[in-house]
Order: structure tokens, then sequence, then C-alpha cells
């Protein structure tokens, strides 16, 4: 099955065990999806065009939100996906957005800053009057970033004749963008950590880590991991993979990274596999989806899973690793941080005040705590996988989202 029917089955059976099974059509299904192609100039005058996508897969509990991808793998199916996971995403996060996401099939290593730059702009022209402060607010994902956002609002800003700030989150501090941003993703995840350690009365120094990636949503991650005292002794990133028993420092990382353009030089080398199958507290998946699966989840030793990169966990994987009592904490609560601290951003933007970076990440680790206690009581009440939990949690805020409008 593909993780789009994988999660619509989840969904499925997160209703039934809510006794809500009339409500399955009306949340398994896309409320739209816009397929497009959009031309863009290359430098050398030639004209190219890229097939994109939005999806909105739902607005019942606000504006549709979710990031756009430049990558060669989006599809209609994986577009899909990813917008249905950020309607759950906002539920268990408990933030007022629906669910959406877009990307563009191209590949961003082949583009100049200036191509990037206008194809940025023609796909904003091309789902202009599919997104909107209250209609569908996207944000960066993989390969796009600060400046494609800040492109993208100026794009629209010019189609509407107004400078409109809100219409898109994830912009440069400088571009109304919100302070703390650039940390919200990894160090929501590891204000879980943080959670479970105080919960379980574990000692943070006496605990290892281990993250694959090492991108923007990666590198915080180890910074808050290194702050609260828990030793990274596995790093890796698309250059492959390194091991130091007694913790890597944040700093060499990311100068080793900046230097050599990989984290791979500063310890021993080892393989993404072996990383993923090293005795340690914490697994930290952090880059690409699907890397645990049937095959390689009965070598996992890690006691918990943080999933900060979206499915990177098959359902196969899920049956193994609870059978073999690894927690995993799922990607829609795990990663949620980028997208609570989007809707802070927006808040600051419609509001026209301004937080400074310690109000963000302390509204942030109030809201992911609760969230992340919410999904305790009720995994223990169903006795149910972590994935299922997190179902349950949104499957039962957007029923009562449809039961309010009876
Ligand atoms: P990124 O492009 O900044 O970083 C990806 C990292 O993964 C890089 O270090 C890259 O070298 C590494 N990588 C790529 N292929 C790999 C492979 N085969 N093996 C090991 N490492 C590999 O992307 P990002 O924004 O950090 O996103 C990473 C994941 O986190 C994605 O699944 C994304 O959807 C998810 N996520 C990110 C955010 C965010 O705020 N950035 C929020 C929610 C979810």
């Amino acid at each position: 099955m593909s993780q789009l029917e994988d999660s619509r089955k989840i969904l499925e059976d997160a209703l039934e065990t809510l006794d809500k099974q009339d409500f399955y059509e009306r949340l398994a299904f896309h409320e739209r999806t816009l397929e497009t192609h959009v031309t863009v100039e290359r430098d050398s005058g030639r004209e190219e065009v890229f097939k994109a996508f939005r999806s909105q897969h739902s607005t019942l509990r606000g504006p549709g939100k979710g990031g756009i991808r430049f990558s060669e793998d989006v599809s209609e199916e994986e577009v899909k996906a990813l917008s249905l996971w950020m309607t759950l995403k906002t539920a268990v996060a408990d933030i007022p957005y629906g669910g959406a996401k877009g990307g563009v099939v191209v590949d961003p290593s082949g583009l100049s800053d200036s191509e990037e730059k206008r194809l940025s702009e023609a796909y904003t022209d091309s789902i202009s009057e599919f997104i909107g402060p209250d209609r569908d607010v996207p944000a960066p994902d993989m390969n796009t970033g600060a400046r494609h956002m800040a492109w993208m609002m100026d794009e629209y800003s010019r189609i509407e004749g107004k400078t409109v700030p809100s219409v898109i989150t994830g912009k440069p501090v400088e571009a109304f963008g919100s302070k703390g941003r650039a940390k919200a993703t990894g160090y929501g995840a590891v204000y879980i950590v943080e959670k479970i350690i105080e919960e379980e009365g574990l000692e943070s120094e006496e605990l290892t880590a281990a993250v694959q990636g090492f991108g923007n949503a990666a590198e915080p991650a180890v910074k808050r991991l290194e702050e609260i005292g828990v030793d990274v002794i596995a790093v890796s990133d698309s250059g492959g993979a390194t091991f130091e028993s007694d913790g890597f420092s944040h700093e060499l990382l990311t100068e080793c990274k900046r230097d050599a353009g990989t984290v791979c030089k500063t310890g021993e080398n080892i393989s993404n596999k072996e990383l993923l199958s090293l005795d340690v507290d914490f697994l930290l998946p952090a880059a690409i989806q699907e890397v645990i699966t049937e095959e390689n989840a009965g070598d996992i030793q890690a006691d918990y899973i943080v999933e900060i990169a979206n499915g990177p966990t098959t359902r196969k994987a899920d049956e193994i690793l609870e059978k073999r009592d690894v927690t995993v904490i799922p990607d829609i609560l795990a990663n949620s941080g980028g997208v609570t601290v989007s809707y802070y951003e927006w808040v600051q933007n419609r509001s026209g005040e301004y937080w400074e970076k310690e109000k963000v990440l302390e509204k942030l680790k109030k809201n992911i705590q609760e969230a992340y206690t919410q999904f305790t009581e009720v995994r223990e009440k169903q006795k149910a996988y972590g994935r299922d939990t997190a179902y349950i949690i949104a499957a039962r805020k957007l029923v009562s989202a449809l039961e309010a409008r009876e």
C-alpha cells in the first residue's frame, strides 16, 4: 500500500475506535488538488515547463497549511499524503489550521539562483487563487527555505496590489518572519525528548542519541540535545554517517558541514544503515521518507524513535517495532514544532506585534509538551501504537469540528 493508503487505513481504524466510522469519507478525501504546469525562462533564454501541485486536504479547522517542495520525487500521490498528514498534525498540535501541501517536480540542484526565483514566482502565480491568509498558507519544505518564501510573498503581494505577509510562513526574520522559526522543528522534537526524560526519571547525561540527517530540522535538534546533556554519538547526511562514542560537539559538526559540505569527516565512518541500528536511547530520523522498513525494523536497538522527518517509518515497520517495545513518537506529533511556530508567525503578521525568540520558544515548549502529555494519556487508555494514538487524537478533534456544525 502507498503511504496515502496506509494513512487512510489508520484514520479509518482511529474512527472505528471512536465509534465514528460515518465520518470516514468526510475526513479521508481531499477537498481539492490542483495540478498545474509552470513555465520558467532558463538563464539561456530557453523556456522550460515544470509540473506542480497544491493539494488542500482540509480547511475544517482553519485555513490549509503546509509546505512547498522542490524535488524530482514530487507527485500527486506524495503531495496528497503530506497534505493529509498536515491536517492530522495541526489537529494534534491543536492549532487552528487545516492541512495542505504543494510541490514542483524539479531537481533544484540544476537551477541557478535566478532560475529558482523565477520558478518560485511562476509557481506562486499558478496557485495564487488557491492560497491566501484565510484560505491556504504555504511554508518551506524540502529544498525550499526562507528566501523562497520571501520571493513567493512578494509575488503574491504584487498580484494583490498590497503587502500580504500572512500569505506564507517561514519567511526571513528581516522580511516578516518569526524569531525562533529556524529552530522550531528540531527544538520541538527535543522538547518531547525532555518530557520523556522527566517522566521516566532518566538522567540526561547518561543518555545517547543518533540523528539521521543534518539539515534544517536536524541541526537545531543536535544543538538542543547538546544543551540538555544528551550525547549525540552518530550523525549523518546524504554523504554518509559518522560515529563518536563520546558524543559530537554541535560546533564541530557545523564547522565540518560548512567547510567540507558534509558532517562525515568528523568521527569514525559508518553507513546510514549502521546508524539506524545503533544501541542508543533516542533515534531521530530527520532526513527522508521510508528509512525504517520491515527489512531493518528488527535491527533497531533504540528505546525511542522520535520522527523528525515526515514518514520515515513504514506501517509494516510500526508493527515490528511495537512488538519489540520500541516507542515511536510519530511525525505528526514529533515534528509539529515547525508548523506551530509557523502559526505564531501568521499571528504576528496579522497583529503587527513581533515577539522575542524566548517567548516563541517558551510558547512552543508548552504547546508541544502538552500535546505529548495528551498523547501518552490516550496511548495508555487505548493501548494503541504510537502512530495510531496520534491519529485517534486528530480524528477526535476533526469529528468534533464536524459535529459542532450539525
Ligand atoms: P533538509 O534538506 O534541510 O535536510 C535534509 C538532510 O537529510 C540533509 O542533511 C541531507 O544531507 C540528509 N539526507 C538526504 N538524503 C539522505 C540519506 N539518504 N541518508 C541520510 N541523510 C540524508 O530538509 P529538512 O527541512 O531538514 O527536512 C528533513 C525532514 O524533516 C523531511 O522529511 C521534512 O519533511 C521533515 N520536516 C522538516 C521540517 C522543517 O521545519 N525543516 C518540519 C517538519 C518536517
